[in-house]
């Protein structure tokens, strides 16, 4: 039988096997299957020479037991309703996980490759019609019908977007802008991860990568494994495989391998991640980069290596790759990348994973502190964000280590029992 890939059931499959040790009463464990809210919305933009296309977008609110909804808007070809109800149970857990008071939620819009398009004969034209080709203007007409269509459902103490795959500072801007306009007045809460001059958060952009780095480091620690050949690959060079690089790089890792959606580069004498970086911003992929030889996103997974962090998207760690897994320690900046398949075979394996909701949890941890500034109207210098977020994933870490120990269990399973129990003991209290 073929592995199932469905998101959302996979969301629920994991959320099932914390059953055995969490006393979930049927009512709230029902209420958790789905999602509180969807709203599904559709929107016409005018692409050039007076074509329409047709965008499909969701919100995903999954439970507000703890607080307001948090989580990212991602733009991407392969968005679904059910990719987006799963990454907003997966935003439920990763709050719980970090004790913050929020609820989870998720968005994005599909960036399909084959638009529902008003005039048939350009769908040639929009076959790869990616947010990174498109004007930014294209980009800003998209982001403003978005936040327009979903508007009845966001709000500084209701709903709080931000950035996730392919969307940026830029995109929180305009979504707070398109929102303000419709209330009459400025509302910098609504998102997080907003340019520092509108209220963003210092550390922000850095704080999804600053949490790998450290939850990665936890991990090698309390493995012991410290000692070793300090070796790095990353797959997925955007905001979070990008920073990443550069912090490991920093602490002295050889970063063996980095890729992006176009295949990767390998070194086994390490990358600087700056030249990367530049080469991305010149030529529009790491591939382009001379110093080392091409390989390809599935090859950059299987490499040896002390730390492997998949940094792109769902299902790249399945049955058909989990054994072939060499790194020791697999810290997840993605959302999603392991299939539960997968997890028992690189547990089997003795592979150490740091789950996603445990390990990307630096970049929601920083959009918190961001809102309180902006509530407060206090705002923080870098280092104090970032030593708050460092000691926040450290406790997280080591309460998600007291699960695994107690329970036996996979990282996965521990990261999910300390975070269903806050959120069931929130549901329990409020009725
Ligand atoms: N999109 C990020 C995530 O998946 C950040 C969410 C946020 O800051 O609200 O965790």
């Amino acid at each position: 039988m073929s592995e199932n890939l469905n998101p959302k059931q996979i969301a629920q499959s994991q959320l099932l096997k914390v059953r055995p040790f969490v006393e979930i009463p049927e009512k709230i464990f029902l209420k958790l299957w789905e999602p509180e809210r969807i709203l599904k919305v559709r929107f016409a933009i005018t692409i050039d020479n007076n074509s329409e296309a047709l965008f499909l977008g969701y919100r995903s609110q999954h439970c507000s037991w703890i607080g307001p909804l948090k989580g990212g808007v991602r733009y991407h070809a392969d968005v679904t309703e059910d990719e987006v109800v799963a990454l907003s149970m997966w935003m439920t857990w990763k709050c719980a996980v970090m004790e913050l008071p929020y609820g989870g939620g998720k968005g994005g819009v599909t960036f399909s490759r084959d638009p529902m398009l008003v005039t048939p004969e350009r769908i040639e034209f929009l076959k790869d019609y990616f947010p990174k080709k498109m004007s930014r203007h294209v980009l800003e007409n998209i982001t403003r019908k978005f936040t327009e269509k979903i508007a009845p459902l966001i709000g500084p103490d209701k709903d709080i977007p931000a950035p996730d795959v392919n969307t940026d500072s830029q995109i929180m801007a305009w979504m707070m802008d398109e929102f303000s306009r419709g209330v009459g007045y400025t509302v910098p809460a609504v998102v997080t991860g907003k340019p520092i001059v509108l209220g963003g958060s210092l550390g922000r952009n850095e704080a999804t990568a600053r949490g790998t780095f450290i939850t990665a480091i936890k991990a090698l620690k309390y493995t012991k494994l410290l000692g070793e050949e300090k070796t790095v690959a990353i797959q997925g060079f955007g905001n979070a495989g990008s920073i990443a690089a550069r912090l490991f790089h920093e602490a002295g890792f050889k970063v063996i391998a980095i890729s992006d959606s176009k295949g990767g580069v390998v070194n086994s004498n390490g990358l600087n991640p700056r030249e990367l970086e530049a080469i991305k911003a010149e030529t529009g992929s790491v591939i382009n980069y001379k110093d080392g030889e091409r390989l390809s996103n599935e090859e950059l997974l299987t490499l040896p290596c002390l730390v492997l962090v998949p940094a792109a998207l769902e299902n790249v760690i399945t049955t058909k790759n989990a054994d072939d897994i060499k790194a020791k320690v697999v810290a997840e900046a993605a959302n999603g990348p392991t299939t539960p398949e997968a997890d028992e075979i690189l547990h089997a394996n003795g592979v150490f994973v740091v789950p996603d909701i445990l390990a990307n949890a630096g970049g929601v941890t920083v959009s918190y502190y961001e809102w309180i500034q902006g509530r407060e109207q206090d705002y923080w210098d870098e280092n104090s964000v970032n030593m708050r977020l460092e000691a926040r994933m450290k406790r997280a870490f080591d309460k998600v280590i007291a699960e695994y120990e107690k329970n036996t269990v996979n990282m996965r399973t521990a990261a999910y029992i300390h975070a269903v129990k806050r959120v069931v003991s929130a549901g329990k209290l409020r009725r």
